[in-house]
């Protein structure tokens, strides 16, 4: 009896925690932002050592605006951008691909500071796991379904739906630059690094990714897919 009234503590405590922060829209406060995002660091980290206890994981974060945006820099730190920093080419770009400029806001902090979050871990696991991250098609698929996975464990339905229906309406103005005959797997692991130096190429790459493992039924949930990752020698095939 103790123990289920010590576990329904830290589930609350872990609830109340994401409850209190304003993850997924955008921040004012560069200090609120590094708080809220360390805490996701921690409530992540928490839950991939409850499934591998030997993992090595120890990840940080910085707020560092730089039209990268956000990444995982290979070794111990998450770089977080942060909207009032964003060059005014790229607000536009995401002001032109949602319709407005409080569209284009709000697409920000649902990915920015909120979906690409634990997509970074994803890669920041890779990097514990394989002991580098390989850049490309895979990589990204691996980091957004630990991503979706995760945030449907913290119970963030409603806030991946939005994300959703956003990559549905921007997919639909974005073109795609796959070939004729070519899958778009093929044509983005052939021609990834030029997809990545342009937004609007590589936004496709993003959320063609995001539908498919949003909509792909036959996903595990988190710990059972972690569980299968950390017990396999190489990386699950999508
Ligand atoms: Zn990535």
């Amino acid at each position: 009896m103790k123990n289920h009234y010590l576990i329904l503590v830290v589930i609350c405590s872990a609830n109340f925690l994401l409850a209190q922060n304003q993850i997924f829209t955008i921040y004012h406060d560069k200090v609120a932002l590094q708080k809220d995002v360390e805490n996701l660091i921690e409530l992540f980290s928490n839950d991939l050592k409850k499934i591998e206890p030997t993992i090595s994981f120890d990840i940080k974060s910085r707020v560092n605006t730089t039209p990268y945006l956000i990444y995982y820099d290979g070794k111990t730190e998450v770089n977080l951008p942060f909207w009032g920093e964003v060059i005014p080419e790229q607000k536009e770009f995401f002001n032109q691909i949602s319709g407005s400029q409080e569209k284009g806001k709000e697409i920000f902090g649902l990915f920015f500071n909120g979906f690409y979050i634990p997509h970074e871990l994803g890669h920041a696991l890779e990097h514990a796991k394989e002991g580098h991250v390989e850049n490309g098609y895979k990589s990204e698929y691996f980091a957004n379904v630990v991503a979706i996975l995760w945030w449907r464990k913290q119970g963030k339905e409603k806030e991946l739906k939005k994300c959703y229906d956003y990559t549905r309406e921007i997919l639909k103005k974005l073109p795609n630059p796959t070939p004729e005959g070519q899958t778009m797997e093929q044509y983005f692991t052939e021609n990834y690094h030029a997809a990545t130096q342009d937004p609007a190429v590589y936004g496709v790459l993003q959320f063609s990714q995001f539908i498919k493992i949003y909509e792909d039924k036959t996903l595990p949930d988190f710990d059972r897919f972690i569980l299968n990752y950390m017990n396999q020698m190489t990386k699950p095939k999508k």
